[in-house]
C-alpha cells in the first residue's frame, strides 16, 4: 500500500538512496540535500511502502521576473517500483499542496509522456523559457493563479544549487588558487567572486608575502570587491572558496552583502591537518544573521584536500 507523506527528519538518508539509484548518478541527490540544508525546499513528499520510502519529489522556489512560483523536481522512484503509479500519486499530491499554498504556477523539465496529464502545457506557449538550454517540449508549465501570472513571461530561474555544474567548475578554479598560493610562499587558500559562469575576481591567500595573518583569500577577495565592485553586483555574487571560511572571513563576507558562498573543505577537515585552532563551521554562524546565507559545500573534498598535502607539519600547527 503506498503512501505519500511529508519528509521527516530521519528521511534524508533513504531520500538520497531513491535519488541516487532512481537517477543513476548522485547529482540530483545533492541538489535535494543542499536545498533541505538551507531551508530552500517549498514541499517534500515521500512516497512508501510498509513504511520504505521508495519515492520522492521536492518543489522549490523558481522565478520569473518579480513572480516566484514552484519548481517541481527533482522527482524519482525507485526503480523497482516504477511504473506502479508512484510517480503519478507524488505529483499529484504535491502540485495540489504547492496549489493549495497560494503559489501562482508551477514549471517542470521532464518527460513529455508523463507530465501533460497533470495539465502541464509547454512553457514556451505561455512565453516561458527555461534557464538551461532544453528542447522547448521538455520545459512545461502549469499555472494556478490566472491573475498573478497576467503579463508574466520571460526566463524563469531556479535556485542556486541546482547549478552544482557551475559550482564545481569555479570551486575547482579556487582549489587551483590555493595551489599558486602555496607556490607563492603562502597559505594554500584560494577565493573567487563569480556571477553565473562569470568569474569577477579572484584572491590567493598571502599571510606570508603581506606578512599579515588576516590576509586569508577571502578577506584578499572581499576587500578586492569593496573597492572595484558596485554593491548591488557584489550582493548577486557567489564566493567560492577552497575551504570553508573561518569566522573572520564569515563576518567580512556577511557585512559586505555576500548572501551565497560554496566551499570545498569542509573546516573539520582542515583541522585534521593543520590544527583545530579557531573552528567553527560557517553554517552555525550564518544561521545566526537576519538574512538568509545560502551555503554549498563541501565539493570536490579530495581535490581540495590535495593542495594541503605535505603542506602542514606532522603536528597539525604551523609555525609563521
Ligand atoms: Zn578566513
Amino acid at each position: 500500500m503506498v503512501q505519500i507523506r511529508e519528509e521527516r527528519p530521519d528521511d534524508a538518508a533513504a531520500i538520497r538512496e531513491v535519488n541516487d539509484r532512481a537517477f543513476g548518478q548522485d547529482q540530483e541527490g545533492r541538489i535535494v540535500d543542499a536545498l533541505r540544508a538551507n531551508r530552500a525546499a517549498m514541499l517534500s513528499l515521500v512516497a512508501t511502502v510498509d513504511d520504505r520510502a521508495v519515492g520522492h519529489i521536492m518543489y522549490s522556489p523558481v522565478r520569473i521576473g518579480d513572480v516566484t512560483g514552484a519548481g517541481l523536481g527533482p522527482m524519482a522512484v525507485l526503480p523497482e517500483h516504477q511504473n506502479q503509479g508512484i510517480g503519478s500519486a507524488l505529483v499529484r499530491s504535491g502540485n495540489e499542496k504547492i496549489a493549495q499554498a497560494g503559489c501562482p504556477f508551477i514549471v517542470v523539465v521532464g518527460h513529455v509522456a508523463f507530465y501533460p496529464r497533470f495539465d502541464f502545457q509547454p512553457a514556451r506557449k505561455l512565453g516561458i523559457t527555461c534557464e538551461w538550454s532544453v528542447p522547448d517540449e521538455v520545459f512545461m508549465a502549469l499555472v494556478l493563479d490566472e491573475r498573478k501570472m497576467r503579463g508574466v513571461a520571460g526566463v524563469a530561474t531556479y535556485r542556486t544549487e541546482f547549478h552544482m555544474d557551475v559550482h564545481e567548475l569555479h570551486v575547482r578554479q579556487a582549489i587551483e588558487l590555493a595551489r599558486q598560493a602555496r607556490a607563492a610562499g603562502n597559505h594554500p587558500f584560494g577565493a573567487l567572486l563569480a556571477i553565473g559562469d562569470r568569474v569577477l575576481l579572484t584572491a590567493q591567500n598571502t599571510v606570508m608575502t603581506d606578512r599579515d595573518p588576516t590576509a586569508h583569500a577571502e578577506t584578499n577577495l572581499v576587500a578586492e570587491a569593496i573597492r572595484r565592485l558596485p554593491s548591488d553586483e557584489i550582493r548577486r555574487s557567489v564566493l567560492y572558496t577552497s575551504c570553508e571560511p573561518c569566522a573572520m572571513c564569515v563576518g567580512k563576507m556577511y557585512w559586505t552583502g555576500i548572501r551565497s558562498i560554496v566551499f570545498a573543505l569542509p573546516s573539520s577537515e582542515l583541522a585534521l591537518l593543520a590544527g583545530g585552532d579557531f573552528l567553527v563551521p560557517c553554517a552555525e554562524l550564518f544561521a545566526r544573521a537576519a538574512d538568509p546565507v545560502t551555503i554549498i559545500g563541501p565539493l570536490l573534498i579530495d581535490e581540495a584536500r590535495d593542495v594541503h598535502r605535505g603542506y602542514w607539519p606532522p603536528r597539525g600547527r604551523f609555525a609563521v
